[in-house]
C-alpha cells in the first residue's frame, strides 16, 4: 500500500480581477497515519490554499487545479461534491484558527457537536448528546454534562478551541487539518491544545497536517516539516533534520526569527528581509532570489532564471543551488561571527 495521504504535483491557480494568482505550484508530499506534518511559511505562501484544496473547499468556478491528491486508494480532486461532503467531518476534519468560524453562536455546543455525529453516523439525538459529552470530556472541558448545554459565548477562548477540536474529532477522522489552531491563544493554552492534539493522535492514530507560520509550534508537535515559499515547497525533512541542519536560505531566515530556537541552531541572526513576492507575478527562477543573500555564490544567472526543485521522494531535501558544502560553510561562518 502507498502512503495514507499523497499529494502529487499539486497546482492551484485562481482568477482574480487583477489576473491569475499562482497560489500553489508543483507541490508534492506524503503523510502517514499517526504522524504530523508541519507546513510552515509566511502568509501568502500557499499553505492554507493547499489544505482547502485537500478538503475540496475551493471555489470551482474560479480555481484551476492540477495534480493529484490520494487518500489511500481514493483520488480526491476527481471526487464529486457529494463524496467530498461525506468525507469532510467524517474521515477528514478541519480545525480552524478562529473557533467562531466553525461554531454557530445560535446553538449550544452540544447540539453542534452532536449534529456532526448524527449526520455522518446516523446516530439518534440521545446518542449524539452522549457522544458530545464524551468528546467534551476527552478534550478536557470540566463538567461536560453541564457544559454541553452552553452556548459558545459562555466558553472562554481556550475552551471554545477545545470544543471545536471536540467537534472536529467526533467521528474519529483519519486526517485532521489544523490551520494555525493556536495562533489566537496565549502561550499556556497553546501548549495545552497542542498536547491535546498529540494525545488524541496517540489514541486513534490520526494523521495531522499542522499549518503554521511558527517553527516553534512545529518543533514541539510535528514529525516532518515542509517549508513553503511563494506557493512552492523549498525544504522538506524530519523536524530534527530541518531544525538542526536547515539547508534553504529561507528556512535560515525563518529560524532566526524564532528567538527560542536560535540558541541551539546555528543560523544567521537576521530575519528574512524584504516582503514575500506577489503570487500574481511570481519571480522567475528561484522564487526566493529577490530576498536571498547568496545568488552570487550559487550562480546568479541560474538563481534568476532556472527554478530549483526538491529531489523526488521523501528524504531531507531543499530547492536551492548552493551545494551542501557551501551551506555548511555559510552556517559555520555566520556562527563564528556571533
Ligand atoms: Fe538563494 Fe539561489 Fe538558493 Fe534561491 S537557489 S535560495 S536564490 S542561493
Ligand atoms: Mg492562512
Amino acid at each position: 500500500a502507498g502512503p495514507f495521504l499523497s499529494v502529487r504535483d499539486l497546482s492551484v491557480e485562481f482568477s482574480t480581477e487583477d489576473g491569475i494568482v499562482h497560489a500553489v505550484d508543483g507541490l508534492s508530499f506524503d503523510l502517514e497515519k499517526g504522524t504530523t506534518l508541519g507546513i510552515v511559511g509566511e502568509s501568502g505562501s500557499g499553505k492554507s490554499v493547499t489544505n482547502l484544496t485537500i478538503l475540496g473547499l475551493h471555489d470551482p468556478d474560479h480555481t484551476k487545479i492540477g495534480g493529484e491528491i490520494w487518500l489511500e486508494d481514493r483520488e480526491l480532486l476527481g471526487a464529486d461534491r457529494a463524496t467530498m461532503e461525506k468525507l469532510r467531518g467524517n474521515r477528514i476534519a478541519m480545525i480552524f484558527q478562529d473557533p467562531l468560524t466553525a461554531l454557530s453562536p445560535f446553538h449550544t455546543i452540544g447540539r453542534q457537536i452532536g449534529e456532526v455525529y448524527r449526520k455522518h453516523r446516523g446516530a439518534s439525538k440521545k446518542e449524539s448528546r452522549e457522544r458530545a459529552i464524551e468528546m467534551l470530556s476527552r478534550v478536557g472541558i470540566p463538567q461536560p454534562a453541564t457544559r454541553v448545554d452552553h452556548y459558545p459565548h459562555e466558553f472562554s477562548g481556550g475552551m471554545r478551541q477545545r470544543a471545536m477540536i471536540a467537534m472536529a474529532l467526533v467521528c474519529d477522522p483519519d486526517l485532521v487539518i489544523a490551520d494555525e489552531p493556536t495562533t489566537a491563544l496565549d502561550v499556556t493554552v497553546q501548549a495545552q491544545i497542542l498536547d491535546l492534539l498529540k494525545e488524541l493522535q496517540q489514541q486513534s492514530g490520526t494523521a495531522i497536517i499542522l499549518i503554521t507560520h511558527d517553527l516553534g509550534v512545529v518543533a514541539n508537535t510535528a514529525d516532518d516539516v515542509l517549508v513553503m515559499y511563494a506557493g512552492r515547497a523549498v525544504e522538506r525533512g524530519t523536524v530534527r533534520e530541518v531544525l538542526r541542519e536547515p539547508r534553504h536560505p529561507y528556512t535560515w531566515g525563518l529560524l532566526s526569527s524564532m528567538p527560542r530556537l536560535t540558541s541551539s541552531v546555528d543560523v544567521p541572526l537576521e530575519p528574512v528581509r524584504g516582503t514575500p513576492p506577489s503570487l500574481l507575478n511570481p519571480p522567475p527562477g528561484c522564487p526566493f532570489h529577490p530576498r536571498c543573500d547568496y545568488p552570487e555564490l550559487a550562480g546568479p544567472e541560474l538563481c534568476r532564471t532556472q527554478r530549483p526543485e526538491l529531489s523526488p521522494g521523501t528524504g531531507h531535501s531543499d530547492a536551492c543551488y548552493l551545494t551542501l558544502r557551501q551551506k555548511t560553510d555559510i552556517r559555520a561562518q555566520i556562527k563564528d561571527q556571533v
